[in-house]
């Protein structure tokens, strides 16, 4: 792979902006090359483009360099990025598992790049070869997302595998619902694939969805196309600061990581006793997809009782499906009495 080549010509070509903080990096006593206010301190000033201080941190946690961390405005940034950094509008395409995260779509379709859908078995399993035949010589990004959303399960690592070695594009996988499954993560094997991206946020087990961090970990080269074309603040002060707190909070996220995944496990036992429950997705994520035998008049029930869950029925492979996410055991449980009493 020619990761080069991959890019496009624009932004192969292009002189990315060049903020005063990145002209000047060192320490100084008087700042006056910003244009910032002299008064209201700390929050006058710019904060670090490249948020040095939060990946050094991150990086000691997850055992991967520096270099290889984008910081972004939730995922949902990285994943505008790529298609920003490698897919020419109305000319290449991308391939990706269907059903899956609907913000791939979106951002496909914002940026004019067609988007290939490739179903996924029945059972929600990968088959490599039936993605890599939607392949063709536009194809410059897969999207692959383990445990998958909507339907909760891992993707097999040796069918992953056979896609990140045989594609000559970019393979994005999504690791979002990582921390509550058992497989371990992509991350250590980082290093031997230079066309994977792996994706994984503050949103879900670190419970931050409000500061909207999420993380890209990729070869060195590939985030430094990424750092080229971001806005150059994309990260505030504010949310650098929080997360570089919370950091030290592992324990207590280990902690709640547990707590759902014991809750998911009542969950799975509780509604596999209840007769309008058809089938219960076996689920690696913090939430839970069922197929019932009414999905819209099920969803409307449960509002009326105020519990919202996420319809899912007119999803592909996911017909009379909703997807539960795991709460706490009060609500888990005001959720099963609701679905008994039906
Ligand atoms: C929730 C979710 C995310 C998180 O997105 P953020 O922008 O980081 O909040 C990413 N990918 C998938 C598949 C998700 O379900």
């Amino acid at each position: 792979m020619n990761l080069q080549k991959l890019v496009r010509k624009n932004i192969r070509e292009m002189k990315p902006y060049s903020s005063a903080r990145n002209e000047f990096k060192g320490e100084a006593s008087v700042y006056l090359d910003a244009n910032e206010n002299p008064l209201n301190s700390p929050y006058n000033r710019y904060p670090d483009p490249l948020q040095m201080k939060l990946k050094e941190k991150i990086a000691g946690q997850k055992g991967v360099d520096p270099s290889r961390i984008f910081l972004g405005n939730g995922s949902d940034e990285p994943i505008d990025l790529v298609f920003r950094v490698f897919c020419e509008p109305g000319v290449d395409n991308v391939v990706a598992i269907d059903p899956t995260y609907g913000m791939y779509k979106v951002c496909a379709d914002i940026n004019n790049v067609e988007y290939r859908k490739v179903l996924l078995n029945k059972d929600y399993t990968l088959d490599s070869s039936h993605l890599l035949d939607a392949v063709d010589e536009n194809t410059k990004l897969i999207f692959l997302c383990s445990p998958n959303n909507p339907s909760g399960n891992l993707l097999d690592k040796d069918e992953v595998r056979k896609i990140i070695t045989t594609f000559n594009g970019i393979v994005v996988l999504d690791e979002a619902y990582i921390d509550f499954a058992v497989n371990e993560s992509w991350l250590p094997e980082l290093d031997k694939y230079l066309n994977l991206i792996v994706l994984q946020t503050f949103s879900k087990a670190w419970g931050l969805a409000a500061i909207r961090l999420g993380m890209a970990f990729a070869s060195p080269e590939i985030i430094s196309f990424f750092n080229k074309v971001k806005y150059p603040y994309n990260i505030n002060q504010l949310t650098q600061e929080y997360v570089l707190n919370e950091l030290d909070r592992q324990e207590t996220k280990n902690e709640w990581v547990d707590y759902i995944i014991q809750q998911r496990d009542f969950l799975e036992k509780e509604l596999a006793d209840i007769e309008l429950v058809e089938q219960i997705i076996p689920s690696d994520a913090n939430f839970i997809l069922i197929k019932v035998s009414d999905p819209v008049e099920i969803y409307n029930y449960l509002v009326q009782n105020g519990i919202i869950v996420r319809n899912r029925h007119l999803i592909s492979l996911c017909e009379g499906c909703l997807r539960i996410t795991i709460g706490t055991k009060e609500e888990n449980e005001k959720l099963i009495a609701a679905l008994r009493s039906k």
